[in-house]
Protein backbone atom coordinates (compact mmCIF):
# COMPACT_ATOMS: atom_id res chain seq x y z
CA UNK A 1 0.00 0.00 0.00
CA UNK A 2 1.00 3.34 -0.72
CA UNK A 3 -0.35 7.01 0.14
CA UNK A 4 2.53 9.28 -1.97
CA UNK A 5 1.65 7.28 -5.43
CA UNK A 6 2.46 9.00 -8.51
CA UNK A 7 0.68 8.98 -11.73
CA UNK A 8 3.01 9.85 -14.84
CA UNK A 9 2.20 9.89 -18.58
CA UNK A 10 5.52 10.01 -20.77
CA UNK A 11 5.77 10.13 -24.31
CA UNK A 12 6.52 6.19 -25.85
CA UNK A 13 9.33 6.99 -27.97
CA UNK A 14 11.22 9.91 -26.34
CA UNK A 15 10.23 8.72 -22.44
CA UNK A 16 9.42 12.43 -22.14
CA UNK A 17 6.85 13.65 -19.36
CA UNK A 18 3.72 14.62 -20.50
CA UNK A 19 2.20 14.94 -17.23
CA UNK A 20 3.23 14.27 -13.38
CA UNK A 21 0.09 14.00 -11.49
CA UNK A 22 0.77 13.24 -7.53
CA UNK A 23 -1.67 11.54 -5.28
CA UNK A 24 -0.38 12.96 -2.08
CA UNK A 25 -3.54 12.96 0.28
CA UNK A 26 -5.39 9.50 -1.09
CA UNK A 27 -6.08 7.92 2.31
CA UNK A 28 -7.15 11.79 3.93
CA UNK A 29 -9.53 12.11 1.10
CA UNK A 30 -11.06 9.16 0.12
CA UNK A 31 -10.19 6.89 3.32
CA UNK A 32 -8.42 4.48 2.27
CA UNK A 33 -4.42 4.41 0.74
CA UNK A 34 -4.24 4.20 -3.12
CA UNK A 35 -2.68 0.66 -4.08
CA UNK A 36 -1.46 -1.24 -6.95
CA UNK A 37 -2.44 -5.38 -7.25
CA UNK A 38 -1.54 -8.04 -8.53
CA UNK A 39 -5.37 -9.33 -9.81
CA UNK A 40 -4.31 -13.25 -8.29
CA UNK A 41 -3.66 -10.88 -4.80
CA UNK A 42 -7.27 -9.92 -5.21
CA UNK A 43 -8.79 -12.67 -5.87
CA UNK A 44 -6.88 -14.68 -2.92
CA UNK A 45 -8.26 -11.60 -0.60
CA UNK A 46 -11.90 -11.86 -1.82
CA UNK A 47 -11.80 -15.72 -1.81
CA UNK A 48 -10.03 -16.40 2.18
CA UNK A 49 -12.97 -13.61 3.19
CA UNK A 50 -15.35 -15.62 1.93
CA UNK A 51 -14.41 -18.66 3.71
CA UNK A 52 -14.78 -16.73 6.61
CA UNK A 53 -18.80 -16.91 6.23
CA UNK A 54 -20.56 -20.06 6.75
CA UNK A 55 -23.07 -19.28 4.21
CA UNK A 56 -21.00 -19.49 1.35
CA UNK A 57 -20.11 -22.88 -0.52
CA UNK A 58 -17.58 -23.40 -3.36
CA UNK A 59 -17.93 -25.57 -5.95
CA UNK A 60 -15.11 -25.57 -8.14
CA UNK A 61 -14.21 -27.08 -11.65
CA UNK A 62 -18.36 -27.13 -11.83
CA UNK A 63 -19.17 -24.78 -14.67
CA UNK A 64 -22.12 -23.60 -15.41
CA UNK A 65 -24.22 -24.90 -18.33
CA UNK A 66 -27.43 -23.52 -18.64
CA UNK A 67 -30.00 -21.51 -17.38
CA UNK A 68 -33.26 -23.87 -17.59
CA UNK A 69 -35.59 -21.46 -15.44
CA UNK A 70 -35.63 -17.53 -14.69
CA UNK A 71 -38.71 -17.33 -12.60
CA UNK A 72 -40.31 -18.11 -10.18
CA UNK A 73 -37.43 -20.28 -8.83
CA UNK A 74 -33.97 -20.07 -11.44
CA UNK A 75 -32.68 -23.65 -12.03
CA UNK A 76 -29.68 -23.89 -13.52
CA UNK A 77 -27.64 -26.56 -14.64
CA UNK A 78 -24.07 -27.85 -14.07
CA UNK A 79 -21.58 -29.87 -15.52
CA UNK A 80 -18.99 -31.23 -12.99
CA UNK A 81 -15.74 -31.63 -14.73
CA UNK A 82 -15.44 -35.23 -15.38
CA UNK A 83 -18.20 -35.95 -13.59
CA UNK A 84 -22.50 -36.25 -14.23
CA UNK A 85 -24.53 -33.32 -15.02
CA UNK A 86 -26.97 -31.93 -12.10
CA UNK A 87 -29.47 -28.65 -11.72
CA UNK A 88 -29.49 -26.43 -9.00
CA UNK A 89 -32.76 -24.95 -7.76
CA UNK A 90 -31.84 -21.06 -6.20
CA UNK A 91 -34.14 -18.37 -4.91
CA UNK A 92 -31.64 -15.81 -6.89
CA UNK A 93 -29.04 -16.71 -9.36
CA UNK A 94 -26.35 -13.79 -9.51
CA UNK A 95 -24.20 -14.77 -12.73
CA UNK A 96 -20.81 -13.23 -12.76
CA UNK A 97 -19.52 -15.65 -15.23
CA UNK A 98 -17.33 -12.98 -17.57
CA UNK A 99 -17.18 -11.46 -20.48
CA UNK A 100 -18.22 -14.94 -22.51
CA UNK A 101 -21.04 -15.03 -20.40
CA UNK A 102 -23.54 -17.86 -20.66
CA UNK A 103 -26.14 -16.50 -18.77
CA UNK A 104 -26.34 -12.85 -20.77
CA UNK A 105 -26.95 -15.18 -24.14
CA UNK A 106 -29.45 -17.36 -21.63
CA UNK A 107 -31.02 -14.01 -20.56
CA UNK A 108 -30.89 -12.13 -24.10
CA UNK A 109 -32.40 -15.30 -25.55
CA UNK A 110 -35.09 -14.88 -23.13
CA UNK A 111 -36.03 -11.31 -24.01
CA UNK A 112 -35.90 -11.90 -27.59
CA UNK A 113 -32.50 -9.60 -28.33
CA UNK A 114 -29.50 -11.37 -29.48
CA UNK A 115 -25.92 -10.82 -28.47
CA UNK A 116 -23.83 -7.69 -30.00
CA UNK A 117 -20.13 -8.06 -29.37
CA UNK A 118 -18.53 -4.53 -29.55
CA UNK A 119 -15.61 -4.42 -31.94
CA UNK A 120 -12.53 -2.67 -30.37
CA UNK A 121 -9.95 -3.65 -32.49
CA UNK A 122 -7.52 -3.54 -29.49
CA UNK A 123 -5.50 -6.35 -27.81
CA UNK A 124 -3.09 -6.62 -24.59
CA UNK A 125 -0.18 -8.05 -23.61
CA UNK A 126 0.47 -9.18 -19.74
CA UNK A 127 3.84 -8.78 -18.76
CA UNK A 128 5.29 -9.75 -15.17
CA UNK A 129 9.02 -9.01 -14.97
CA UNK A 130 10.80 -10.84 -11.37
CA UNK A 131 12.60 -8.64 -9.56
CA UNK A 132 16.02 -10.57 -9.92
CA UNK A 133 15.51 -9.96 -13.72
CA UNK A 134 15.17 -6.16 -13.26
CA UNK A 135 17.83 -5.49 -10.23
CA UNK A 136 21.25 -5.58 -11.82
CA UNK A 137 20.49 -2.85 -14.12
CA UNK A 138 19.91 0.73 -12.36
CA UNK A 139 17.55 2.23 -14.31
CA UNK A 140 15.47 -0.78 -14.07
CA UNK A 141 15.83 -1.16 -10.53
CA UNK A 142 14.75 2.55 -9.63
CA UNK A 143 11.53 1.94 -12.05
CA UNK A 144 10.44 -1.53 -9.59
CA UNK A 145 11.46 0.37 -6.30
CA UNK A 146 9.14 3.38 -7.54
CA UNK A 147 5.56 4.27 -6.16
CA UNK A 148 5.03 5.62 -10.09
CA UNK A 149 2.20 4.14 -11.86
CA UNK A 150 3.23 5.03 -15.73
CA UNK A 151 1.47 4.89 -18.73
CA UNK A 152 4.16 5.42 -22.06
CA UNK A 153 1.95 6.24 -24.90
CA UNK A 154 1.96 6.26 -28.85
CA UNK A 155 0.07 6.40 -31.79
CA UNK A 156 -2.91 3.18 -31.12
CA UNK A 157 -0.42 1.85 -28.87
CA UNK A 158 0.42 2.03 -24.96
CA UNK A 159 1.94 0.56 -21.84
CA UNK A 160 0.90 0.71 -18.54
CA UNK A 161 3.37 -0.60 -16.13
CA UNK A 162 3.43 -0.78 -12.39
CA UNK A 163 5.14 -2.57 -9.11
CA UNK A 164 2.88 -5.60 -7.49
CA UNK A 165 3.31 -8.23 -4.75
CA UNK A 166 5.52 -5.94 -2.62
CA UNK A 167 7.75 -4.97 -5.43
CA UNK A 168 8.78 -8.00 -5.98
CA UNK A 169 7.02 -8.05 -9.88
CA UNK A 170 6.91 -5.54 -12.33
CA UNK A 171 3.42 -5.68 -14.11
CA UNK A 172 3.03 -3.95 -17.73
CA UNK A 173 0.16 -4.00 -19.58
CA UNK A 174 -0.05 -2.94 -23.27
CA UNK A 175 -2.30 -2.10 -25.76
CA UNK A 176 -1.99 -2.07 -29.07
CA UNK A 177 -4.19 -2.97 -32.33
CA UNK A 178 -5.85 -6.41 -32.62
CA UNK A 179 -4.22 -8.46 -35.25
CA UNK A 180 -4.24 -12.22 -34.13
CA UNK A 181 -7.75 -11.94 -32.53
CA UNK A 182 -9.04 -10.09 -35.77
CA UNK A 183 -7.85 -12.84 -37.76
CA UNK A 184 -9.69 -15.38 -35.43
CA UNK A 185 -12.69 -14.05 -34.06
CA UNK A 186 -14.20 -17.23 -31.92
CA UNK A 187 -10.64 -17.39 -29.96
CA UNK A 188 -10.76 -17.56 -26.47
CA UNK A 189 -9.73 -15.31 -23.76
CA UNK A 190 -5.98 -14.99 -24.23
CA UNK A 191 -3.96 -16.28 -27.29
CA UNK A 192 0.16 -17.25 -26.79
CA UNK A 193 1.61 -14.07 -28.62
CA UNK A 194 5.29 -13.72 -30.48
CA UNK A 195 8.53 -12.03 -28.83
CA UNK A 196 9.16 -10.77 -31.98
CA UNK A 197 5.65 -9.10 -33.11
CA UNK A 198 5.67 -7.87 -29.72
CA UNK A 199 8.71 -6.26 -30.04
CA UNK A 200 7.88 -4.88 -33.55
CA UNK A 201 4.59 -3.36 -32.21
CA UNK A 202 5.92 -1.24 -29.70
CA UNK A 203 10.18 -0.61 -31.87
CA UNK A 204 9.61 3.15 -31.83
CA UNK A 205 8.99 3.33 -28.27
CA UNK A 206 12.35 4.37 -25.63
CA UNK A 207 15.23 2.41 -24.91
CA UNK A 208 13.88 1.75 -21.54
CA UNK A 209 10.47 0.22 -22.86
CA UNK A 210 12.69 -1.99 -25.22
CA UNK A 211 14.81 -2.88 -22.37
CA UNK A 212 11.97 -4.31 -20.35
CA UNK A 213 9.95 -5.67 -23.49
CA UNK A 214 13.50 -8.09 -24.13
CA UNK A 215 13.22 -9.49 -20.60
CA UNK A 216 10.28 -11.07 -21.72
CA UNK A 217 11.30 -15.17 -21.53
CA UNK A 218 10.07 -16.37 -25.28
CA UNK A 219 7.40 -18.08 -25.19
CA UNK A 220 5.47 -16.36 -22.43
CA UNK A 221 3.93 -13.80 -24.52
CA UNK A 222 0.66 -13.76 -23.38
CA UNK A 223 -1.96 -11.55 -25.44
CA UNK A 224 -5.33 -10.92 -24.78
CA UNK A 225 -8.28 -9.44 -26.93
CA UNK A 226 -9.99 -6.23 -25.63
CA UNK A 227 -13.49 -6.59 -25.72
CA UNK A 228 -16.98 -4.45 -25.20
CA UNK A 229 -20.57 -5.51 -25.58
CA UNK A 230 -23.08 -3.20 -27.15
CA UNK A 231 -25.49 -1.90 -23.87
CA UNK A 232 -28.15 -4.88 -22.95
CA UNK A 233 -31.71 -4.10 -22.94
CA UNK A 234 -31.50 -5.72 -19.34
CA UNK A 235 -29.22 -6.80 -16.86
CA UNK A 236 -32.14 -9.60 -15.44
CA UNK A 237 -34.70 -12.16 -15.80
CA UNK A 238 -36.58 -13.00 -13.41
CA UNK A 239 -34.69 -13.84 -10.28
CA UNK A 240 -31.43 -14.36 -12.65
CA UNK A 241 -29.16 -11.20 -13.08
CA UNK A 242 -25.81 -10.43 -14.37
CA UNK A 243 -23.09 -9.19 -12.55
CA UNK A 244 -19.93 -7.14 -13.64
CA UNK A 245 -18.01 -7.94 -17.07
CA UNK A 246 -20.99 -9.91 -17.89
CA UNK A 247 -22.97 -6.67 -18.51
CA UNK A 248 -20.53 -4.25 -18.53
CA UNK A 249 -17.55 -5.21 -19.99
CA UNK A 250 -15.19 -2.12 -20.06
CA UNK A 251 -11.30 -1.29 -21.82
CA UNK A 252 -9.08 -0.98 -19.38
CA UNK A 253 -7.93 2.28 -19.94
CA UNK A 254 -9.55 3.35 -16.54
CA UNK A 255 -8.68 0.81 -14.60
CA UNK A 256 -12.23 0.24 -13.32
CA UNK A 257 -13.60 -2.67 -14.59
CA UNK A 258 -12.42 -5.17 -11.86
CA UNK A 259 -13.87 -2.20 -9.82
CA UNK A 260 -17.25 -1.74 -10.82
CA UNK A 261 -17.77 -6.01 -10.75
CA UNK A 262 -16.84 -5.44 -7.04
CA UNK A 263 -19.14 -3.07 -6.27
CA UNK A 264 -21.70 -4.36 -8.35
CA UNK A 265 -21.79 -7.40 -5.69
CA UNK A 266 -21.73 -4.63 -2.42
CA UNK A 267 -24.68 -2.97 -4.56
CA UNK A 268 -26.73 -6.37 -4.84
CA UNK A 269 -26.17 -7.24 -1.47
CA UNK A 270 -27.39 -4.21 0.17
CA UNK A 271 -30.49 -4.02 -2.48
CA UNK A 272 -31.45 -7.51 -1.90
CA UNK A 273 -31.34 -6.76 2.59
CA UNK A 274 -33.67 -4.01 2.02
CA UNK A 275 -36.00 -6.21 0.10
CA UNK A 276 -39.56 -5.81 1.69
CA UNK A 277 -39.88 -9.46 1.77
CA UNK A 278 -38.55 -13.06 -0.32
CA UNK A 279 -41.45 -13.63 -2.66
CA UNK A 280 -40.15 -14.19 -6.28
CA UNK A 281 -41.59 -11.17 -7.42
CA UNK A 282 -40.36 -8.88 -4.95
CA UNK A 283 -36.39 -10.34 -5.37
CA UNK A 284 -36.95 -10.02 -9.23
CA UNK A 285 -37.81 -6.54 -8.32
CA UNK A 286 -35.11 -6.03 -6.22
CA UNK A 287 -32.78 -7.23 -8.78
CA UNK A 288 -33.97 -4.68 -11.09
CA UNK A 289 -33.49 -1.86 -8.37
CA UNK A 290 -29.66 -3.39 -8.55
CA UNK A 291 -30.03 -3.13 -12.13
CA UNK A 292 -31.10 0.77 -12.13
CA UNK A 293 -28.89 1.62 -9.70
CA UNK A 294 -25.75 0.91 -11.28
CA UNK A 295 -26.60 0.81 -15.33
CA UNK A 296 -26.01 4.38 -15.50
CA UNK A 297 -22.88 4.70 -13.69
CA UNK A 298 -21.41 1.61 -15.08
CA UNK A 299 -22.24 3.00 -18.58
CA UNK A 300 -20.62 6.06 -17.77
CA UNK A 301 -17.19 4.83 -16.88
CA UNK A 302 -17.07 2.37 -19.72
CA UNK A 303 -17.78 5.32 -22.14
CA UNK A 304 -15.24 7.56 -20.33
CA UNK A 305 -12.44 4.56 -20.75
CA UNK A 306 -13.22 4.44 -24.64
CA UNK A 307 -12.88 7.76 -25.25
CA UNK A 308 -9.70 8.49 -23.50
CA UNK A 309 -8.68 5.75 -25.29
CA UNK A 310 -9.25 7.62 -28.37
CA UNK A 311 -7.50 10.39 -27.14
CA UNK A 312 -3.92 8.70 -25.81
CA UNK A 313 -3.90 7.10 -28.95
CA UNK A 314 -4.09 10.16 -31.53
CA UNK A 315 -1.88 9.67 -34.47
CA UNK A 316 0.41 13.11 -36.01
CA UNK A 317 -2.14 15.75 -36.18
CA UNK A 318 -4.66 19.00 -34.61
CA UNK A 319 -5.84 16.59 -31.90
CA UNK A 320 -2.64 15.15 -30.83
CA UNK A 321 -1.20 18.76 -30.89
CA UNK A 322 -4.31 20.02 -28.98
CA UNK A 323 -4.30 16.82 -26.58
CA UNK A 324 0.07 17.25 -25.47
CA UNK A 325 -1.01 21.46 -25.93
CA UNK A 326 -3.25 20.98 -22.64
CA UNK A 327 -1.06 18.00 -20.93
CA UNK A 328 1.80 20.80 -21.05
CA UNK A 329 -0.60 23.34 -19.77
CA UNK A 330 -1.28 20.88 -16.99
CA UNK A 331 1.78 20.11 -16.09
CA UNK A 332 2.91 23.85 -16.05
CA UNK A 333 0.00 24.98 -13.75
CA UNK A 334 0.34 21.56 -11.90
CA UNK A 335 -3.33 21.41 -11.99
CA UNK A 336 -6.37 21.52 -14.86
CA UNK A 337 -7.23 18.92 -17.60
CA UNK A 338 -4.91 16.12 -18.11
CA UNK A 339 -6.34 14.50 -21.12
CA UNK A 340 -5.24 10.89 -19.42
CA UNK A 341 -8.62 10.58 -18.05
CA UNK A 342 -7.16 7.96 -15.41
CA UNK A 343 -4.45 9.98 -14.16
CA UNK A 344 -7.09 13.47 -14.06
CA UNK A 345 -7.83 14.36 -10.53
CA UNK A 346 -11.15 15.50 -11.39
CA UNK A 347 -12.33 12.29 -12.57
CA UNK A 348 -10.18 10.48 -9.87
CA UNK A 349 -12.25 12.63 -7.24
CA UNK A 350 -15.88 11.35 -9.07
CA UNK A 351 -15.07 7.89 -9.25
CA UNK A 352 -13.00 7.68 -5.93
CA UNK A 353 -15.72 10.00 -4.02
CA UNK A 354 -18.86 7.65 -4.87
CA UNK A 355 -20.15 5.68 -2.87
CA UNK A 356 -22.48 3.08 -4.72
CA UNK A 357 -23.71 1.20 -1.68
CA UNK A 358 -24.77 4.68 0.14
CA UNK A 359 -26.69 5.81 -3.05
CA UNK A 360 -28.13 2.74 -3.10
CA UNK A 361 -29.79 3.27 0.22
CA UNK A 362 -30.99 6.75 -0.85
CA UNK A 363 -32.49 6.08 -4.33
CA UNK A 364 -33.93 2.23 -3.08
CA UNK A 365 -37.79 3.69 -2.69
CA UNK A 366 -37.68 5.90 -5.64
CA UNK A 367 -35.93 2.68 -7.85
CA UNK A 368 -38.29 0.66 -5.95
CA UNK A 369 -41.14 2.33 -8.03
CA UNK A 370 -39.70 1.88 -11.06
CA UNK A 371 -39.02 -1.48 -10.58
CA UNK A 372 -42.21 -2.38 -10.14
CA UNK A 373 -43.63 -0.70 -13.09
CA UNK A 374 -40.90 -2.75 -15.05
CA UNK A 375 -41.25 -6.12 -13.15
CA UNK A 376 -44.85 -7.62 -13.87
CA UNK A 377 -46.51 -9.94 -11.68
CA UNK A 378 -45.24 -13.04 -12.75
CA UNK A 379 -41.71 -11.87 -12.83
CA UNK A 380 -41.93 -11.12 -16.61
CA UNK A 381 -40.88 -7.61 -17.77
CA UNK A 382 -44.26 -5.65 -17.99
CA UNK A 383 -43.37 -4.02 -21.43
CA UNK A 384 -41.32 -5.75 -24.56
CA UNK A 385 -37.80 -5.07 -23.77
CA UNK A 386 -36.23 -3.40 -26.75
CA UNK A 387 -33.82 -0.72 -26.19
CA UNK A 388 -31.22 -0.34 -23.24
CA UNK A 389 -33.12 1.02 -20.19
CA UNK A 390 -33.25 5.14 -20.62
CA UNK A 391 -30.81 7.14 -18.29
CA UNK A 392 -32.38 7.63 -14.84
CA UNK A 393 -32.67 11.12 -13.35
CA UNK A 394 -30.58 9.53 -10.54
CA UNK A 395 -27.04 8.87 -12.42
CA UNK A 396 -28.00 12.43 -14.15
CA UNK A 397 -28.05 13.65 -10.72
CA UNK A 398 -24.93 12.00 -8.98
CA UNK A 399 -22.82 13.07 -11.97
CA UNK A 400 -23.92 17.13 -11.91
CA UNK A 401 -23.16 17.00 -7.98
CA UNK A 402 -19.73 16.22 -9.47
CA UNK A 403 -18.78 18.21 -12.72
CA UNK A 404 -15.90 18.17 -14.46
CA UNK A 405 -14.16 21.23 -15.08
CA UNK A 406 -15.10 23.16 -18.28
CA UNK A 407 -12.35 21.73 -20.97
CA UNK A 408 -12.20 18.52 -19.24
CA UNK A 409 -13.81 16.54 -22.21
CA UNK A 410 -12.31 14.33 -24.64
CA UNK A 411 -14.73 15.55 -27.13
CA UNK A 412 -13.09 18.55 -26.66
CA UNK A 413 -10.33 17.44 -28.59
CA UNK A 414 -10.74 17.65 -32.35
CA UNK A 415 -10.71 13.62 -33.64
CA UNK A 416 -8.78 13.11 -37.00
CA UNK A 417 -11.57 10.30 -37.80
CA UNK A 418 -14.74 11.00 -36.16
CA UNK A 419 -16.41 7.84 -35.98
CA UNK A 420 -18.43 8.43 -33.29
CA UNK A 421 -20.37 5.16 -31.92
CA UNK A 422 -20.70 5.81 -28.89
CA UNK A 423 -21.98 8.57 -26.53
CA UNK A 424 -19.23 10.76 -24.58
CA UNK A 425 -20.86 10.85 -20.95
CA UNK A 426 -19.73 14.52 -20.60
CA UNK A 427 -20.36 15.90 -23.88
CA UNK A 428 -24.20 17.30 -22.85
CA UNK A 429 -22.00 18.64 -19.76
CA UNK A 430 -23.03 22.68 -18.92
CA UNK A 431 -20.09 24.73 -19.61
C1 LIG B 1 -5.47 -6.20 -19.90
C2 LIG B 1 -6.49 -5.89 -18.83
C3 LIG B 1 -6.16 -5.05 -17.77
C4 LIG B 1 -7.09 -4.75 -16.77
N1 LIG B 1 -6.74 -3.93 -15.74
C5 LIG B 1 -7.66 -3.60 -14.78
C6 LIG B 1 -7.34 -2.74 -13.69
O1 LIG B 1 -6.22 -2.26 -13.58
N2 LIG B 1 -8.31 -2.44 -12.78
C7 LIG B 1 -9.58 -2.95 -12.87
O2 LIG B 1 -10.43 -2.64 -12.02
N3 LIG B 1 -9.91 -3.78 -13.90
C8 LIG B 1 -8.99 -4.11 -14.84
N4 LIG B 1 -9.32 -4.96 -15.86
C9 LIG B 1 -10.70 -5.44 -15.97
C10 LIG B 1 -10.96 -6.61 -15.04
O3 LIG B 1 -10.05 -7.67 -15.26
C11 LIG B 1 -12.38 -7.12 -15.30
O4 LIG B 1 -13.27 -6.04 -15.46
C12 LIG B 1 -12.83 -7.97 -14.11
O5 LIG B 1 -12.01 -9.11 -14.02
C13 LIG B 1 -14.29 -8.38 -14.26
O6 LIG B 1 -14.62 -9.24 -13.20
P1 LIG B 1 -15.79 -10.30 -13.38
O7 LIG B 1 -15.82 -11.06 -12.08
O8 LIG B 1 -17.01 -9.63 -13.84
O9 LIG B 1 -15.32 -11.24 -14.56
P2 LIG B 1 -14.05 -12.19 -14.64
O10 LIG B 1 -12.91 -11.66 -13.84
O11 LIG B 1 -13.83 -12.45 -16.09
O12 LIG B 1 -14.53 -13.50 -13.92
C14 LIG B 1 -15.49 -14.34 -14.51
C15 LIG B 1 -15.27 -15.72 -13.94
O13 LIG B 1 -16.34 -16.55 -14.33
C16 LIG B 1 -15.82 -17.80 -14.71
N5 LIG B 1 -16.77 -18.41 -15.63
C17 LIG B 1 -17.01 -18.08 -16.94
N6 LIG B 1 -17.96 -18.89 -17.44
C18 LIG B 1 -18.34 -19.72 -16.44
C19 LIG B 1 -19.27 -20.77 -16.35
N7 LIG B 1 -20.01 -21.14 -17.40
N8 LIG B 1 -19.39 -21.43 -15.17
C20 LIG B 1 -18.65 -21.07 -14.09
N9 LIG B 1 -17.73 -20.07 -14.13
C21 LIG B 1 -17.59 -19.42 -15.29
C22 LIG B 1 -14.47 -17.47 -15.37
O14 LIG B 1 -13.64 -18.61 -15.36
C23 LIG B 1 -13.97 -16.37 -14.45
O15 LIG B 1 -13.28 -16.90 -13.35
C24 LIG B 1 -8.39 -5.29 -16.86
C25 LIG B 1 -8.73 -6.14 -17.92
C26 LIG B 1 -7.80 -6.43 -18.90
C27 LIG B 1 -8.19 -7.34 -20.05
Amino acid sequence: MHDQMLRLILEGSTNEELAHVPMPNIRELYGYDHCTGHRHSLANGMYEACKKEEAINFHFATPLAAINDFYPKPAFKVQPRGGQPYTVVADVVLACDGIKSITRQAILTKVGAKEEEEETGQAAYRIMLDRADMEGDPELKALIDSDEVIRWIGEKRHIIAYAVSSKTIYNLSTTQPDKNFAAAPSATYTTRGSKSVMLDVFRDFCPLVQKMLNLVPDGEVCEWRLRMHKALPTWTAGCVALLGDACHPTLPHLSQGAAMAIEDGAVVAEALSLAPNTDPTTLARVLKVFELSRRDWTTQLVNLAFFSGRTLHLGDGKAKEERDRQFAEAKARGEGVVPDKWASPEVQKMIYSNDCVANLRVDFDELWKKAVEMVGENGEPATAVEAPVESSADAKRKREATPLPQGDSPEDVPMESPKKTRTDPFENRAS
